[in-house]
């Protein structure tokens, strides 16, 4: 009795382990049909499959695992044993080398996996080029048929649970095309979840001395669960890739249009800037004060577009083509962050703010990319002025723990509110993105900072108290 329970297990624990092995549809599809006929599994004489279609809401005949004479039923079991006697030599082998305890979990694990692998073998040398298969092949059944016959799998389906058939059953007519193929009786079992339909498998046990009976059924409907469970969690799984192979797919287009649009800008803002720079400052010619004032705000503001074209260009390439070759060596942080800060000033329009870097003791060498460090402390301290008061201070600060420098931006400004704090480093997301904000910006500064922090092996924190100020601590190992 506890033999039986214990194989009954065993027989579970091999299909599910062989049902979870894949996500491929096809694979699983071969797993069910091989679960079905294999004597490590329900041990059926045969399995046929016929794969719903949403699209044409038809059955067609897919696959067929098993013999289609007394001698090929012979060899397909003779196969089967040996591959099992092969497994067997493995299991022994594998006991001699380890420790005693370990040894029935081991076992199972080791065996239920070869099982999988089997299962798959089996299909691809008893099922894909089989006279079988190609026998159901050329089937089609569809709701839409006229005969009865041609609805028979839709019916089957119907009915939601597996259905013992003989032939000349009048409850469910067998249509003559099957009844040629299958034994006398033989049992179909629909394949549905409570959303979806996938297949009906149909069973038989041709060349073996037994009949179907009402445990077939029990093992077929519990198998079937199982079944549809699986198939199930793979379809959402391929719709998840999917979508998502989209989704990058969009996000590189849309990448490479904003990086196209933006050179296409820059050329002539570029102009405009240079132009009107030369104009306000009187070198192509003597002009008023009034347009004089003018003309500047031309230039800041095309200052201004070149600095957001930029930083579309600078996200759209690295997102598409990574950083390129990241250069890692030794570096000074203090005349990297000494650039970054006159690149700053140089565009504080007329708000009056304090940048300090306050340095108490020896600030050590880095190891980082000099190019992309500036391109981040730069990023920092622009968002430090934006969001600073006028006259506000701003301290860079330098700190050591645990082999890695922490460089901090501290603000005195408007601060983030803790919710808003995990996001501000996504592409484009901003804290108050009302169209009649004061602050200018895209939203690619922090993006753009992370982006280059990933690939330069450094790290961001950032820390806010609304109304108080901020400060984002970069981290990069110190050079020893
Ligand atoms: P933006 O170009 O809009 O400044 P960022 O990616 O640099 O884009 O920053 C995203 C958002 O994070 C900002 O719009 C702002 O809401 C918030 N933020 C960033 N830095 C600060 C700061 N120092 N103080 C207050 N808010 C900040």
């Amino acid at each position: 009795m506890l033999d039986r329970y214990l194989k009954g297990f065993q027989t579970i624990n091999r299909i599910l382990t062989a049902l979870s092995s894949s996500t491929n549809i096809e694979d699983l599809y071969g797993i069910i049909l091989s679960a079905l006929v294999s004597p490590h599994g329900l041990n059926f004489s045969r399995s046929f499959l016929f794969v719903y279609d949403p699209k044409f809401d038809t059955f067609s005949g897919s696959l067929a695992l098993g013999p289609s004479t007394e001698k090929e039923s012979r060899e397909f079991r003779e196969d089967m044993e040996a591959e099992e006697r092969a497994l067997n030599r493995f299991l022994v082998y594998q006991e001699n080398r380890l420790d005693l305890s370990q040894i029935n979990l081991w076992d199972s694990c080791i065996s239920d996996l070869r099982i999988s692998g089997l299962w798959i073998n089996m299909v691809q040398k008893f099922g894909l080029e089989s006279a079988l298969t190609k026998s159901i092949q050329r089937l089609t059944f569809s709701e839409r048929g006229k005969r009865r016959e041609e609805k028979y799998f839709h019916a089957i389906c119907e009915k939601d649970c597996p259905v013992l058939q003989k032939k000349n059953d009048d409850l469910i007519p067998i249509p003559s095309v099957i009844a040629k193929i299958m034994d006398e009786e033989f049992i179909a079992v629909p394949i549905c979840s409570k959303t979806q339909r996938f297949a009906v498998v149909l069973v038989d046990r041709r060349f073996a001395n037994k009949r179907l009976g009402q445990e077939d059924l029990r093992h077929l409907q519990w198998f079937s669960n199982q079944a549809s469970l699986v198939l199930e969690n793979a379809v959402l799984y391929n719709n998840l890739q999917a979508a998502y192979r989209d989704l990058k797919e969009l996000d590189t287009i849309k990448s490479n249009f904003l990086s196209t649009v933006s050179h296409e800008l820059r050329t002539p803002l570029t102009t405009i800037y240079g132009f009107s720079g030369l104009l306000a400052e009187g070198k192509v010619g003597e002009i008023t004060e009034k347009q004089q004032n003018l003309l500047h705000r031309v230039n800041m503001n095309a200052a201004h577009l070149i600095n957001l074209v930029n930083d579309i260009i600078e996200v759209a390439e690295i997102q598409v083509h990574g950083i390129g070759d990241v250069n890692i060596t030794e570096i000074d942080p203090l005349p990297v962050i000494m650039t970054a800060i006159s690149h700053v000033q140089e565009r504080k329009d007329n708000k009056i703010v304090d940048i300090e870097p306050v340095i108490d003791e020896e600030v050590p060498h880095i190891l980082a990319e000099e190019h992309a460090l500036e391109r981040i402390i730069y990023h920092l301290l622009d968002n430090a002025v934006k969001f600073s008061k006028d006259q506000g201070k701003i301290r860079i600060k330098f700190s050591q723990e645990e082999g890695e420098l922490r460089i901090s931006v501290e603000d005195e400004g408007i601060g983030i509110d803790h919710e808003n704090l995990s996001r501000i480093f996504d592409s484009f997301y901003q804290v108050d993105n009302h169209l009649n904000r004061p602050f200018d910006g895209l939203g690619l500064g922090l993006s753009i900072t992370r982006l280059l922090l990933a690939a330069t092996g450094g790290k961001i924190q950032a820390e806010s108290m609304p109304g108080k100020g901020s400060t984002f601590t970069i981290l990069y190992p110190v050079f020893t």
